[in-house]
């Protein structure tokens, strides 16, 4: 691949809370995007799962497509057409994962989606649990990311996402991630909910202990906790399975969804879980103008639609397994320090010590970017591969020559 001159992006007006590669892309299809001045690229990102299924997807596209010319924004002062069957399909695909009766509550963003679950377990803990009023407490975990509202980022151990932003949500107690016992320790009679992620995404995916969630779920079980999965990133498809909490045949009370359920299209989001808890969310105390809007509606059916026939969760299956086998041999070379995997999602860990390779995982990004790959880096030394499960066997092995050639 050629090296490329970039004109950097105007820095004078947009603010500055991104550090983007210095590629500007003006066209995508399947795994490959095309930049402003012609060069492609295999998006080995997936705009952080956004596009697990690709770049417009001729499906979704369509979708998205006939339901432009019909109708767009009701608002959920009226019903509209899709968002029953939005609802009822989203449940028939995941309700059976989760524990009890399901109910769905379409919102937007991920952000939105935790925001909502976390609503919803406080107000199930005073109505229901008896919890005494204001006195609701959460469990999460180092390391966690839900997203970038105050709240949220109340209990982030980031010291970016956090610092500066307060003062902070209390009611959030952090413990360690992967340590069940760490996290039964900090529950009490005044927890209404542990929320995590089944594999931290944002931290380098990161994979915990296989008796982690088991032993989490009969915590909660045992202490009528519920456990809230937030798999905006995880979830739909990237581990080879619809949750990733199917890899430990752990069913959560609520899971939070977003991401590819807007098919990289429109930012679509939910919280699937059981009816008793969400049921508490009587009209007027929660709610969002664009939640569950025909355009996200059509778009969130047609992802469902994909995701019924088993057949995104199979290919990342088997292109896992495939990737997998090629990383453990960079590692094996001593290209890479660390590799760690499940389904279609890596985390790479540069190995800084290694005469003449990346020091950094940005420097390895820039790196594939001169390589026709893009990849985005993570805590310093990590790069997240999540490549769009719909890759062809042969677009993968060319990203994974450009990556051993950018390591070289
Ligand atoms: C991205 C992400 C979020 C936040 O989603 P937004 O759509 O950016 O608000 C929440 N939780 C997890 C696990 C995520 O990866």
């Amino acid at each position: 691949m050629t090296a490329v001159q970039h004109e950097p992006v105007t820095a004078t007006v947009l603010a500055p809370n991104y550090h983007p590669l210095p590629v500007t892309i003006t066209e995508g299809l399947g795994s490959w995007v095309t930049d402003t001045h012609g060069h492609r690229y295999l998006d080995l990102l997936s705009a952080y799962s956004a596009l697990n299924f690709g770049h417009r997807h001729p499906a979704l596209v369509a979708a998205a497509h006939a339901q432009l010319d019909r109708l767009t924004l009701t608002s959920r002062a009226f019903d509209h057409d899709l968002l029953l069957p939005f609802a009822s399909r989203l449940a028939e695909l995941v309700g059976p994962l989760v524990a009890g009766e399901p109910m769905v509550l379409p919102m937007n963003t991920g952000a939105e989606a935790v925001e909502t679950a976390i609503k919803a377990a406080r107000k199930w803990g005073y109505d229901v649990k008896g919890v005494p009023d204001g006195r609701a407490t959460i469990v999460v975990a180092d390391g966690n990311f839900h997203g970038r509202t105050t709240t949220i980022v109340s209990f982030s151990s980031d010291p970016d996402a956090r610092t500066g932003f307060g003062p902070y949500t209390p009611g959030f107690r952090r413990v360690p991630y992967g340590d069940a016992a760490a996290v039964e320790a900090a529950i009490d009679e005044t927890t209404v909910a542990v929320l995590l992620e089944p594999v931290q995404g944002e931290q380098g995916v990161v994979i915990p202990p296989d008796d982690f969630l088991p032993a989490v779920r009969a915590a909660c079980t045992r202490a009528d906790v519920l456990l809230v999965a937030d798999e905006v990133q995880s979830g739909l498809g990237r581990t080879g399975t619809t949750l990733a909490c199917e890899l430990w045949g752990v069913r959560p009370d609520l899971v939070t969804l977003g991401k590819a359920l807007g098919g990289g299209i429109v930012p679509v989001s939910a919280v699937v879980g059981r009816a008793d808890v969400l049921g508490v969310l009587t009209a007027g105390t929660h709610g969002s103008t664009f939640g569950g809007n025909p355009l996200a509606c059509a778009v969130g059916l047609a992802v469902v639609d994909l995701l019924d026939t088993g057949e995104p969760q199979a290919r990342a299956r088997a292109l896992g397994a495939h990737l997998g086998a090629r990383l453990d041999g960079l590692v094996a070379a001593g290209m890479l320090r660390t590799v760690r995997r499940v389904g279609l999602w890596a985390g790479l860990d540069v190995e800084p010590t290694r005469s003449g390779g990346p020091r950094t995982g940005r420097e390895l990004c820039e790196r594939m970017l001169a390589r026709g790959v893009l990849a985005k880096d993570t805590h310093g030394r990590t790069l997240r591969l999540a490549p769009p499960l719909t890759m062809t066997d042969e677009e993968l092995d060319l990203a994974v020559d450009r990556l051993t050639d950018a390591l070289a």
